[in-house]
């Protein structure tokens, strides 16, 4: 392909968003004979599959899956990846695409060891949004253990006016401050669009108290508190007085299937609360535990694993919408109002802990509008010889395997794209 765009890099395809859709759909273009460009937002590549503990069903931890594939990334000539970086906008025909990208700086150079000397006399912190703002990190961090590329990164908001502690405590000149951002633009064929989820605002669904109530938790918190690089170290515990829980809840359908906030099912959460229950399970072997639901959805062969969670005689399985949480406030306990659908009562349950499964809400906000999305901000995939292609949980709420099947999907759908542009 030729650089015709002022002073645009030639490419083959673009890539937005570094998880494991994103990453999945560069390294098979690549391994296929592609150059791509990896446009991921936050500072790492991973996603939102770094922030779980554990995988369903096999509850293996993600850091194999993702070393892998970062590897297969570092092997590979024919990716660049820009991290802090957005797609600003696509224009151009189908096939000769001019993408303009802004690169935030990071303000620490790939010299960085990661000794740690840095955050060691950084005077200032900031809330961590990996760990859901569980903990705080200082200005200088590292976005997380298995962050890729692994170096530091600063965030200058909350730096402290003048600082420069960072500066002089490292002995390899990573740190620039003055470093500026940037723009760059890239000629490619097709672009995938692999932007992923973010959990359902639970503060929206007034009645389950979330936000209010401090022991109410999400089920993303949930996998921070059992991860052993989590705020707690692994320690699952409430986060009001730091007890070890023995009755915990969870509320399934936190936001989905409701036509006041979700109206769609967002797919894995049934199969998440049946791997959190796990995560009980193995520290706490007495507790207690209640499943509020309106269906389990756990198809194919997740239908085994809720088998083997649920044969468990200590967790009561409630068929019914909660209607209402409140808090003791001497104890700081939740009561849980619902109705048992099965025997057509009102029941109440007092638990040390909530936990809510919300939902997932599509990330294609910030795309160019040359994706079509639906109502719901789901990207309709349908790329019509565009070469503009969706993948993973942005096309719909899907787990892990299936995101990689999508994204060699797209990958081959982007592939396409590059062979009819080489044919003119
Ligand atoms: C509570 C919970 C537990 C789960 N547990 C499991 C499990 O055990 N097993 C399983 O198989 N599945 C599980 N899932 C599902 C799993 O999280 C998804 O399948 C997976 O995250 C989908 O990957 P993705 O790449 O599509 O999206 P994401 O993981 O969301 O990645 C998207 C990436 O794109 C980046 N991005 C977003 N917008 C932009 C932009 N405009 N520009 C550049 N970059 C951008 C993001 O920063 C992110 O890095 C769970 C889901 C939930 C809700």
């Amino acid at each position: 392909m030729s650089d015709t765009a002022p002073g645009a890099e030639d490419r083959d395809l673009l890539v937005i968003g570094g998880g494991i859709a994103g990453m999945t759909a560069a390294i098979e273009a690549a391994e296929a004979g592609c150059r791509v460009v990896l446009v991921e937002r936050s500072p790492s590549l991973g996603g939102r599959v770094a922030q779980m503990h554990r995988y369903f069903p096999k509850l293996c931890p993600p850091w194999c899956g993702l070393e892998i594939n970062y590897r297969r990334i570092r092997t590979n000539a024919g990716i660049t990846v820009l991290t802090g970086a957005e797609v600003q906008s696509i224009a151009g025909p189908p096939g000769a695409y001019a993408v303009t990208v802004a690169v935030r700086p990071r303000h620490v150079t790939d010299t960085c060891t990661m000794c740690g000397a840095c955050p060691a006399v950084c005077p200032a912190e900031r809330p961590d949004d990996f760990n859901c703002g569980l903990k705080r990190t200082k200005a200088i961090y590292l976005p997380h253990a298995m962050a890729f590329p692994p170096i530091y990164a600063i965030d200058r908001r909350a730096c402290a006016a003048e600082c420069d502690a960072c500066v002089r405590a490292c002995r390899y000149e990573a740190i620039d401050l003055a470093q500026p951002p940037r723009t760059r633009t890239f000629r490619v064929a097709g672009v995938v669009a692999a932007t992923g989820w973010a959990p359902y605002d639970a503060a929206r669904i007034d009645n389950l108290g979330f936000g209010r109530h401090a022991n109410v938790i999400t089920n993303v918190m949930m996998e921070r508190l059992a991860a052993s690089d989590g705020p707690t170290a692994g320690r699952l515990v409430r986060p009001s007085d730091g007890a070890e829980p023995r009755t915990v809840a969870f509320v399934q359908c936190a936001g989905s299937r409701d036509e006041n906030h979700l109206p769609y099912c967002s797919g894995v959460c049934c199969a998440a609360s049946l791997k959190q229950v796990t995560y009980l399970r193995t520290r706490y072997p007495q507790a207690r535990i209640a499943i509020f639901y309106i269906d389990i959805r756990t198809p194919g062969t997740l239908e085994d694993f809720y088998a083997a969670v649920t044969a468990d005689n200590d967790i009561e399985l409630v068929k019914g919408k909660v209607a209402r949480v409140e808090e003791d406030e001497a104890t700081r306990d939740l009561v849980v109002t619902a109705e048992d659908v099965m025997t057509a009562t009102r029941i109440t349950r007092r638990v040390n802990l909530l936990v809510l499964a919300t939902g997932i809400v599509p990330q294609s906000a910030g795309l160019p509008d040359s994706f079509a999305v639906d109502e719901f901000g789901f990207i309709a995939n349908r790329d019509r010889g565009t070469g503009l292609v969706g993948a993973g949980c942005v096309r719909w709420p899907q787990e892990v395997s299936a995101t990689v099947q999508d994204a060699t999907g797209a990958a081959l759908r982007g592939w396409r794209a590059v062979v009819r542009s080489a044919r003119g």
